[in-house]
């Protein structure tokens, strides 16, 4: 704000400092379709889900840039992912997926290493975990720490959803349902957007 020579350059910097880039990979896709049960895979269900976020994001707040790492039936390694979203400049990384294993709710995951940004990480993790709990009614698996290539090789802030067991008939029956996937997108946006300081449109 000292540089009293033109006001272009004062805006642009402006508009730069308020954009908050924002890397939404969806899990698996295309040659891998990651669990499948009750006649879901998670890879469709993890599109839906990034794609209805980043809708909402985009209508509902604003400061921010969304990627996502596919926005279709695509085969993408995990490396491809994250080198994509670190040489973006990306400044904080969701990964959504669909558990299996038996159970049934919600839980979210950050690296369990040591790194500068880790409190900043779990600070938002327990935002967006709350958002999604409270809004979709999920039963709360809590929030965990584990070494996922995502979480561990992003050089932002990253976090890894499970939104419910593709395995479990009731979680299937409403994963089903566009409005439940609506639920989850609804409550991610919220949570990322608070999380962030992303203000309403
Ligand atoms: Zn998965």
């Amino acid at each position: 704000m000292g540089i009293a020579l033109t006001g272009m350059t004062i805006s642009y910097h402006a508009v730069e400092a308020a954009d908050t880039r924002i890397y939404i990979d969806p899990g698996h896709g295309g040659s891998d379709p990651g669990a499948s049960a009750n006649g879901l895979q998670e890879k469709d269900i993890t599109l839906k889900i990034a794609l209805k976020t980043r809708d909402i994001l985009n209508e509902q707040y604003s400061g921010h840039t969304i990627k996502l790492s596919r926005t279709s039936d695509v085969t993408k390694s995990l490396n491809e992912r994250t080198n994509e979203a670190n040489n973006w400049g990306t400044n904080f990384f969701v990964s959504i997926h669909i558990n299996s294993g038996g159970a049934t709710g919600y839980e979210s995951y950050t690296w369990n290493g040591s790194y500068a940004n880790k409190e900043r990480t779990n600070a938002i993790r327990r935002t967006i975990h709350n958002e999604t709990v409270g809004q979709t009614g999920f039963i709360d698996r809590g929030a965990k720490e584990a070494n996922l290539h995502v979480l561990r090789k992003t050089s932002s802030p990253a976090i890894l959803t499970e939104n419910g067991f593709i395995d479990n008939a009731a979680d299937a029956d409403k994963l089903k349902t566009d409005a439940f996937i609506e639920e989850i997108a609804q409550a991610h946006a919220d949570g990322i957007a608070k999380a962030l300081g992303l203000p309403a449109k």
